[in-house]
């Protein structure tokens, strides 16, 4: 079995990379206050370079018109580079682990040779105007590996927003040559289904508990999760997670099988002891394997897509409707026409559509 010793390799990177950070943050500092044309954005992000990187998730994430003209260039040009890369989904519940579990899975995976990006998605950041998932002081070694690229949670005005953003900034980290890239979210709300609908492979961290595993778990959550990690599997926790690792393998056996073919696993770790951690990554190489070659990863991928597609145009028709002039108004007037019960609700709607675009009967 290989083991890898972090922190050993930390300390003795350490001077490396705290030179590399530095040059990184005056680099970004430079790049952010420069208005760089898409030209120069792109060939930053084809030599893999983290500040230009940055600037671009930035322009992509901007609200102002002509900033989406330009993100949309280079979200075009990184879309052509073809990347061997493996979309990573991970989720669990406040505390159990998530950012200790990336920093050490992430930096295992950097040693191993692989780039890795890690995206979050935070459905709560635009409430609290502060991402959770986001806060710097989280994966601390991480964020200093120059063979990793960390970026918060986009702040979005709808979870749509947030979905678009993330998946975008996907491409552009791809397209860097980020071949791991990890998108981590809180289970809140639909954010896990968001999540598990841009990634190749959903793993889900869990907690021992005292034989109460299994409640307390959102439904569809274990349909979704292609693994589940019982993290904190360490000192006196080891037998609780032996024992969450039998019953939560029972669980999933009673499940239908998987579209892809692939029967979910469940595994220990401690993000702690790094123990268990390793085993996980050849866990998804097999995974990866199987799919390749059973056709399912690229059908996804493509799958995936035309459902980005088609969920856009609903977004965007509804859009379309709502920022019309006179939407307010008649939207008001038939309100009031359903208050009174002088028409049914769905003739109400009908008409209200008719009377925007004339056309429809
Ligand atoms: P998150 O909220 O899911 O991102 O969880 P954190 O990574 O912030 O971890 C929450 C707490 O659990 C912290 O105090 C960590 O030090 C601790 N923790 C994380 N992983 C482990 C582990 O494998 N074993 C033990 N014993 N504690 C851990």
């Amino acid at each position: 079995m290989k083991t890898l010793y972090l922190s050993g390799y930390h300390s003795s990177t350490t001077l490396a990379k705290e030179q590399h950070i530095s040059s990184h943050i005056s680099k970004i500092k430079k790049i952010r206050k420069q208005d760089i044309s898409a030209e120069q954005l792109l060939q930053g992000i084809f030599e893999g370079d983290k500040a230009h990187l940055a600037k671009a998730i930035t322009l992509l994430e901007s609200s102002k018109p002509e900033h989406f003209q330009k993100a949309n260039i280079l979200i075009e040009q990184c879309l052509s580079k073809k990347n061997n890369s493996i979309r990573i989904g991970i989720t669990g519940v406040p505390g159990v682990g998530k950012s200790s579990f990336i920093e050490v899975f992430g930096s295992t995976l950097t040693q191993l040779g692989e780039k890795v990006a890690v995206l979050a998605v935070d459905p709560t950041s635009t409430l609290s105007k502060g991402s959770i998932l986001g806060d710097k002081t989280r994966m601390q070694m991480l964020a200093k590996d120059p063979n990793a690229f960390i970026r918060p949670s986009p702040s979005g005005d709808s979870l749509g927003g947030v979905a678009r953003k993330t998946r975008e900034s996907i491409i552009l980290c791809e397209a860097a040559g980020y071949n791991v890239i990890l998108v981590e979210t809180v289970g809140v709300g639909q954010s896990e289904t968001m999540v598990h609908s841009m990634v190749d492979f959903f793993l889900l961290l869990k907690l021992s508990g005292a034989g109460d595993e299994l409640q307390g778990i959102k439904r569809g959550i274990m349909e979704m999760a292609d693994a589940i990690a019982i993290n904190k599997a360490d000192g006196g926790n080891i037998e609780k997670a032996k024992l969450a690792e039998v019953e939560f393998s029972r669980a999933l056996h009673l499940y239908p099988p998987k579209e892809n073919g692939w029967s979910p696993k469940v595994l220990r770790c401690s993000a702690l002891e790094q123990t268990g951690i390793v085993e996980i990554w050849q866990m998804i190489e097999g995974f990866v394997d199987q799919v390749k070659t059973n056709g399912y990863f690229d059908d996804n991928r493509k799958n995936q897509n035309k459902n980005w597609f088609l969920q856009t145009v609903d977004e965007l028709l509804k859009l379309h409707f709502h920022q019309k002039k006179a939407f307010e108004k008649i939207q008001a007037e038939m309100l009031k026409a359903v208050e009174q019960q002088k028409i049914s609700p769905f003739y109400a709607a009908k008409k209200l559509l008719e009377s925007l675009t004339g056309e429809l009967k």
